[in-house]
């Protein structure tokens, strides 16, 4: 056994250590590489090309050592290659890597079924369809939800992300650069309000009486499918709705015959200190939509709902080649064993108590974080202009390539581009979380 986990001969250690320029001249001579032949399309937030990573430090291919704020946009949420997840998924890769659910099934893609049903809100009957991305859960959470209530209209809420597949990028907010110019999109998608404390300063009473009263007389609830909801919206700006703002909706749907969905693909699995972050709000949603942190780094999505919703949709109508694929399906399992295994939602609460009042402290320091915000390792600042809210994204990308070249990363976020948000891994360190601290507080001392 210990053979095949060789690959982690040389260990991680879990330190930052810058010892070139970044990028360092191998990683530049890779992205020359790139450029030849990956798409402009596809780009690159830091172009330091990676080696190998465990817990909350990646190694580039120039030896330097990155504190890892962003976890791969939360989705190594319990750590990089986890002892756990590498050893589930290499005993699979050996036994069966492949057979399609459809054709003949195997256990884990039931066992990770089960899970869902046991992890997301709701004491009710649950089932589940498994895909490969976040961006196919919304597609078929939204195809289940039209067969279910037989109609088509989608609504969203404005600063909203949900892919880029055709569906998709008609969900999101921001057409730039996620639609520009890759029409025709997707019909009958309707955007409504959301909560954003910071700017609306609404109660979530009277956040949701504007969302609910906008839907009705732009779309008219008869006309609604769903309502798609991320419960903290992940590229949005971690904006966190206000108490009472999720609750109010989903009781207007409930009411309305509307199938309300959750989407928590970033806010998910353990990311916010409870499995499903919609628990934070008291909102017990229809359906639960995971991905990203769900498998360790594989690819993996979910689709979980009422057994009476889920089975609306005819037999052949769901699935795919990969849907629920054998080695990711294991990971998965592996990942929700480590989350009970090692306490891990406790070890959000952990990391909000150490990063919160760390960036409330740089908050007081420097006028230019006008709100801090978020729940267990799903933390945001909000950078703006003090006196007028307008957005500040000069600052935002400042501080994070000045934190690069020191060697912690850092992602931005935000409609605006004017937000910094950290996501690190379950298993970061106090340590770690301070020294990043210090260097975020030098980044906003350059300024
Ligand atoms: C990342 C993300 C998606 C899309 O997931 P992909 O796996 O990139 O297709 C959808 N919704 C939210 C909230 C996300 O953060």
């Amino acid at each position: 056994m210990t053979d095949t986990l060789s690959v982690s001969s040389s260990p991680v250690t879990q330190e930052r250590r810058v010892v070139t320029a970044i990028p360092g001249p191998k990683s530049q001579a890779l992205h020359e590489r790139r450029l030849a032949v990956v798409p402009v399309g596809v780009t690159a937030a830091l172009p330091v090309y990676i080696e190998r990573a465990h817990g909350a430090i990646v190694v580039d291919v120039d030896g330097n050592q990155f504190i890892d704020l962003g976890a791969g946009i939360g989705v190594t949420t319990i750590g990089h290659t986890d002892d756990a997840v590498v050893a589930a998924a290499t005993a699979q890769l050996e036994s069966l890597t492949h057979t399609l659910f459809t054709i003949t099934p195997y256990e884990s893609y039931v066992r990770v079924a089960e899970l869902l049903a046991e992890h997301t809100p709701g004491t009710f009957a649950k089932k589940t369809v498994l895909v490969n991305s976040g961006a196919e859960a919304v597609e078929n959470g939204v195809k289940i939800a039209r067969k279910f209530t037989g109609r088509n209209g989608v609504a969203v809420l404005d600063h909203a992300y949900h892919g880029r597949t055709n569906l998709t990028m008609a969900m999101n907010f921001k057409a730039a650069p996620y639609a520009t110019g890759f029409g025709p999109l997707a019909g009958d998608v309707y955007r409504a309000p959301n909560s954003y404390p910071f700017h609306d300063g609404l109660s979530g009473t009277e956040a949701a009486k504007r969302t609910i009263s906008y839907l009705e007389k732009t779309v008219g609830a008869a006309d609604l499918a769903c309502l798609v909801v991320e419960p903290i919206q992940g590229e949005g700006g971690f904006v966190v709705p206000a108490d009472g703002f999720l609750p109010a909706l989903q009781e207007w749907c409930t009411a309305n015959g509307v199938v309300m969905i959750a989407d928590e693909i970033q806010s998910g699995m353990a990311r916010t200190g409870a499995y499903f972050a919609s628990e934070h709000f008291g909102w017990v949603p229809d359906m639960v939509l995971s991905a990203k942190g769900i498998a360790g780094g594989l690819p993996l999505a979910g689709v979980t709902g009422r057994a009476d919703i889920m089975d609306s949709a005819q037999p052949g109508g769901l699935g795919g080649t990969f849907g629920g694929n054998p080695v990711a399906a294991a990971a998965a399992v592996a990942v929700f064993d480590q989350i009970e295994s090692e306490g891990l939602l406790a070890e959000a609460g952990r990391i909000e108590r150490v990063l919160k009042p760390g960036l409330v402290a740089l908050q007081e320091k420097y006028p230019v974080i006008g709100d801090v915000r978020g729940i267990g390792a799903m933390i945001a600042i909000e950078l703006v202009s003090p006196d007028t809210h307008e957005p500040d994204a000069a600052a935002v990308t400042a501080v994070a390539a000045y934190a690069a070249q020191k060697g912690v990363l850092l992602l931005t976020a935000g409609t605006y581009g004017n937000v910094l948000r950290f996501l690190p891994s379950l298993v970061i360190s106090d340590d770690l979380i301070t020294e990043a601290l210090a260097i975020i507080d030098e980044a906003f001392a350059s300024l």
